[in-house]
């Protein structure tokens, strides 16, 4: 199973599924690497085969019990129940596309997010993307999201007006991260996000979270790693993207036998080596890389798209 995080940017895909290296890794410095990064742009953002379609075209969750079929970059779910649009602590935003369906334990992580950070002072964040109404692929934006078991918090904690979910269609959600990648910006990332971050690290049923690199490393640095609060580390994951938000995967749920777990994280808070690689200088991949075969849905999957 991969380990794909969500990218809601076309950047994702790619290079590092599973941990395991590519040669074509956009990891360059400077003039090369934005130059890079925008090809690696083009040739990922391919439109959506016509067969990702219908899981789009679907606008309520099937009618069966809920349960989890497949993993979060192969998967649906049946009986999916709905994210509010509000709630203590959190707003949905982009209602109109029609994503906020997951697990119910994906519903009541967001719900207990939200309730801790508000606790803990913080402002309501905005939750993004879950999955479609029946899960399966999607027509853009993500190559996982598919199971009800991933959600997309961002990471922008200033106050917010309170304005209905119609009007939270175009927000202002600016990233955390250097326009070079190098680092954190200081103006924007600080200590709530990192209180926010602790608390969905915290949560029994989190699995992991993917972060940009450079979120990861000004995590290690800030954080004393030697001391007692810093284990919660080992969940969050590096990966493309991810700095205007952050993409929480939870674990499979007990209900559902044919959900598709990942790989353990490896041990360790991941503030090493496998941390600097997203940082270190390497030669221009050979450009002719095939895209890998897009992962086949279980077959149960066919009913639920039919409702059921
Ligand atoms: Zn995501």
């Amino acid at each position: 199973m991969s380990d794909l995080g969500c990218p809601s940017s076309p950047r994702k895909r790619g290079s590092r599924a599973g941990d395991v290296r590519l040669p074509w890794a956009p990891a360059f410095a400077g003039a090369t690497k934005r130059r890079l990064w925008l090809a690696a742009t083009i040739l990922i953002a391919t439109p959506a085969s016509a067969a990702d379609q219908p899981w789009g075209a679907v606008l309520a969750p099937s009618s069966g019990a809920m349960r989890v079929i497949g993993g979060p970059a192969s998967g649906c779910i049946a009986g999916a129940a709905a994210l509010p649009a509000d709630g203590a602590g959190f707003s949905a935003i982009r209602v109109s596309r029609n994503r906020f369906y997951g697990h119910r334990d994906t519903i009541a992580f967001v719900e207990r997010l939200g309730q801790a950070s508000q606790a803990a002072g913080l402002a309501p964040f905005y939750v993004g993307d879950m999955a479609q109404p029946r899960g399966g692929p999607m027509a853009s934006g993500h190559g996982s999201h598919q199971n009800g078991m991933d959600v997309d918090i961002w990471f922008n904690l200033d106050a917010k007006p309170a304005l209905p979910p119609a009007a939270r269609e175009a927000v202002d959600l600016p990233s955390m991260v250097l326009a070079d990648k190098s680092a954190v910006d200081p103006q924007r990332f600080g200590a709530r996000q990192v209180t926010l971050l602790r608390l969905a690290a915290g949560d029994a049923r989190v699995e992991r979270i993917f972060v940009n690199p450079a979120i990861k490393r000004a995590l290690c640095a800030q954080l004393d790693r030697a001391g007692p609060d810093h284990g919660w580390l080992h969940k969050i994951r590096p990966w493309y993207g991810h700095d205007e938000h952050f993409h929480v995967r939870l674990s499979c749920p007990a209900d559902s036998p044919d959900c598709t777990g990942q790989a353990p994280i490896p041990p360790g808070d991941g503030c090493d080596a496998s941390l600097d690689w997203w940082f270190e200088l390497r030669p221009p991949a050979v450009p002719a890389v095939p895209k890998p075969p897009k992962p086949k849905l279980p077959a149960a999957c066919a009913a639920v798209l039919e409702g059921k």
